[in-house]
């Protein structure tokens, strides 16, 4: 039985060209930045991004924690979304090996926060407050429909934290989807922010490894904060020969998982007993919901499962769905009639 699975786009398997060019990979000791492989696709990255310097960590997660203790000290509060993946899915790590405060405010359907209410969370010089640091975006959002934010939207935020005297660090695990999604360049989305992390592990199909692009000055008070967790590697020529296959061969391919989660969407759509907002889906997420309470939540995922479909739960009656490389139109049109018929069979 082919099993399609669409619990995330982090399943996919490195390709033969990046098995080729791990195989094949010039190699040093990274922590001594010896590395050529490393360094070359630092540089790669820091271009793209439109930064002065780069720096490969091994998890996106890392990548996160590591900029934000590089942006704030022990008790400075950071203003986030309350549906951000730093928030939800990072084990609270920022304020447990940071020490820093988190400040959720609202984060609207589209995954952005209101500038005012970014306004209203910043505090002001009173003894009682903590100091307010950091303003971390995301884009594309995991949590709201995997929305791409515009630049517009991006460098209003920018000159809003200017204006305070705040950094930005931008959680761009999926930026090249938000880029291919508004048809603009990445470094039109990340320009003005002081940090920005991308994932080479997800879409882009490596096997491990996410990048932070910054200023020379940020990346490297960066590699110190990344030693101190424990994420100084060696030979990371393996990791970085793979990952400069993603940048060179991954990206442009990205708009058919988009295309594809809309057809997804579309079909789920036309199934009675789930409901979904096909108009938001913009890149490879979506969430849609199961309305058919003859069936529960698990009920749905299991059955589905045994027929070779997987997605994840993430809430009462939601689930979410994540095309990626290997998955074919034809396997959308599969994974339609699995739907269909498990929820036929109510
Ligand atoms: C996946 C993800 C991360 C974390 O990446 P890992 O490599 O899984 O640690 C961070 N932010 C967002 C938005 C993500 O989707």
């Amino acid at each position: 039985m082919r099993v399609i699975d669409l619990r995330s786009d982090t399943v996919t398997l490195p390709t033969r060209e990046m098995r080729e060019a791990i195989y094949h990979a010039e190699l040093g000791d990274d922590v001594y930045g010896e590395d050529p492989s490393t360094k070359r696709l630092e540089e790669m990255a820091a271009d793209i991004t439109g930064k002065e310097a780069a720096l490969l960590v091994p998890s996106g997660t890392m990548a996160n924690l590591t900029c934000v203790l590089t942006h704030c000290a022990r008790g400075e509060e950071v203003i986030l979304g309350d549906k951000s993946h730093i928030f939800l899915n990072e084990a609270g790590g920022i304020s447990a090996l940071g020490g820093a405060q988190v400040h959720t405010i609202y984060n609207q359907p589209d995954g952005s926060m209101l500038l005012k209410d970014i306004e209203a969370a910043i505090r002001n010089d009173n003894i009682h407050y903590p100091r307010t640091r950091l303003v971390c975006i995301e884009n594309t959002h995991n949590r709201c429909n995997g929305s791409p934010l515009s630049p517009d939207y991006v460098n209003s935020v920018v000159e809003l934290a200017k204006n305070y005297g705040l950094s930005v660090h931008l959680d761009g695990a999926r930026i090249f989807n938000a880029a291919i999604a508004l048809g603009v360049t990445v470094e039109k989305l990340t320009h003005g922010v002081d940090s920005i992390m991308f994932c080479l592990s997800k879409g882009l199909s490596a096997p491990i490894g996410s990048i932070i692009c910054g200023s020379h000055k940020f990346i490297s008070k960066a590699i110190r904060t990344r030693k101190i967790l424990g994420g100084g590697m060696r030979q990371t020529g393996i990791i970085a020969a793979a990952g400069i296959i993603s940048l060179e061969q991954m990206v442009e391919r990205l708009s058919e998982d988009h295309i594809n989660a809309y057809k997804l969407a579309e079909g789920i759509a036309q199934i009675a007993g789930l409901s979904i907002d096909v108009s938001k889906i913009k890149t490879n997420i979506l969430y849609f919901d199961l309305t058919n309470h003859h069936l529960n939540t698990d009920d749905l995922v299991k059955k589905c499962g045994q027929k070779g479909l997987m997605f994840l739960p993430t809430g009462q009656s939601r689930f979410r769905m994540v095309t990626h490389y290997g998955i074919t139109s034809e396997d959308i049109d599969d994974s339609l009639a699995t739907l269909r018929d498990v929820m036929g069979a109510e």
